[in-house]
């Protein structure tokens, strides 16, 4: 159903795109006539949506396995007349539309891969899949609702084709695989060949593009509500991995040892000093967790090593290299202090800041309130990370989280992305889509 445009959403475009909101008869922004024709097509796309959500949904793929979800995409782009591209990054796709009007090139991305957990929605086309993941059989899940993306961008490559010859230049539809995280384990130096955006990057996704737009639903803002803030928005994430060698030996007698054991701790605890006592909080926050320790296999032996697994969050570039360095050291100088040795290696993620151009994100902002019929508002920063961020660093890029709670469940109880029990309200398919729809098309009849 068509929804009228509220009495704010006109106000906040009249505030924002100032003159060319009232003379916008030619090539100017998004206006709500122009809103009108993107909603009219996304409306007759809103059904379709929710099946391929439903068929998605019930058939996840782990990051790097998106098989079935990569043909779905590129067969449904080559029907819509779309040059595609298969295989870009892995089983990445990219569907180009080029606009009957010569103009700049926009790209919209979503993400297609599902994650190792077991589904427990209790939903009808809840998944039952199993895959492999690290060597291990694991259940699959769309728990962070890429399947929702996948099925919102469909929906509004859809919509922009069949307004194709009134389009001043072009389009470019980003499915992409691998967001959760790497798709083999790392070599012995921690490292993984790339993968996810930084892969589609790497093999052309943004040739020629000038902006990119993104967003994440979410079931923890309220429904229909568009969380956004300029400046950075998601965390960099660097794994790292600690290695703490000693020498192993009885325990009734650690004198005759080096006891890394001790020594692991030790650093467990200083690396808490690294944001506490050196980073300068005052600019960004930062997080380091270690989230596992591993060694020994008896009460009283003392074993040769110990490995430490964590993860640092920062959402300023300088504070992240800072904080690398950092970590090192203290890590290093803390093992030496009991004659261990600790060595440090960062790898396999290492997803940079997702950080909101301020100029791309006030340019966009009155399309984006517009679509939402102002229903939009800045949120804190978030210490998850996104590997949109490897898009943002070769062009300029704006990310977002669209509310979608499931139905009679209030947003600050939903379960969170990545729970076993995650869902979403599918009515806000079609909210998604029209975001997605008018900044393309706002981006590219702004001057
Ligand atoms: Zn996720
Ligand atoms: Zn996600």
């Amino acid at each position: 159903m068509h929804k009228p445009l509220s009495a704010i959403s006109l106000a906040t475009g009249l505030l924002f795109s100032g003159l060319t909101f009232v003379s916008s008869a030619q090539a100017q922004a998004l206006d709500a006539a122009g809103l009108q024709t993107i909603d009219a097509a996304i409306n007759g796309v809103a059904a379709k949506m929710v099946s391929w959500r439903r068929d998605i949904h019930a058939h996840p793929e782990l990051s790097g396995q998106e098989v079935r979800t990569a043909k779905l995409v590129a067969d449904h782009l080559k029907r819509l007349g779309m040059e595609v591209q298969t295989h870009v990054g892995g089983t990445g796709v990219v569907g180009t539309l080029r606009g009957g009007l010569p103009g700049k090139v926009v790209a919209l991305r979503a993400d297609m891969d599902a994650l190792p957990v077991p589904e427990n929605t209790g939903l009808p086309f809840a998944s039952k899949v199993k895959s492999t993941y690290l060597g291990k059989e694991v259940p699959v899940m769309h728990a962070c609702g890429h399947d929702a993306h996948v099925a919102m961008l469909m929906g509004a490559a859809e919509a922009l084709a069949g307004m194709k010859a009134t389009l001043p230049g072009t389009i470019k539809f980003i499915f992409q695989p691998a967001e959760e995280g790497a798709p083999v384990e790392p070599d012995a130096t921690g490292k993984v060949p790339s993968f996810g955006a930084k892969a589609m990057v790497e093999e052309g996704a943004l040739k020629d593009v000038q902006a990119i737009y993104g967003l994440h639903i979410t079931a923890n803002l309220p429904s229909g509500v568009v969380g956004y803030r300029s400046g950075p928005l998601m965390a960099g994430s660097d794994s790292l991995k600690i290695v703490v060698e000693g020498r192993g030996g009885h325990g009734s007698s650690p004198w005759n040892a080096v006891d890394p054991v001790v020594a692991a701790s030790q650093v467990v605890l200083g690396l808490q000093t690294v944001v506490s006592r050196q980073l300068n909080i005052s600019q960004e926050p930062a997080v380091i967790t270690i989230g596992s320790i591993q060694g020994g296999t008896r009460y009283n032996i003392i074993p040769d090593n110990v490995e430490l697994l964590g993860t640092l969050r920062t959402f300023d570039e300088g504070m992240r290299q800072d904080a690398l360095k950092r970590i090192t050291t203290t890590a290093e100088a803390i093992a030496m202090s009991s004659g261990a040795k600790a060595k440090v290696v960062f790898g396999p993620v290492a997803y940079p800041v997702t950080t909101n151009p301020a100029e791309l994100t006030a340019a966009s902002l009155p399309a984006l309130k517009l679509a939402v019929g102002g229903k939009a508002m800045i949120i804190p920063k978030v210490s998850g990370s996104e590997d949109f961020s490897e898009f943002q660093k070769v062009v300029p890029g704006f990310f977002y989280f669209l509310g979608a709670p499931p139905k009679g469940v209030e947003f600050s109880k939903a379960p969170s992305n990545h729970s076993p029990l995650f869902d979403i309200d599918e009515d806000q398919l079609p909210v998604g889509a029209r975001t997605l729809a008018a900044l393309a098309v706002d981006f590219l009849q702004r001057k």
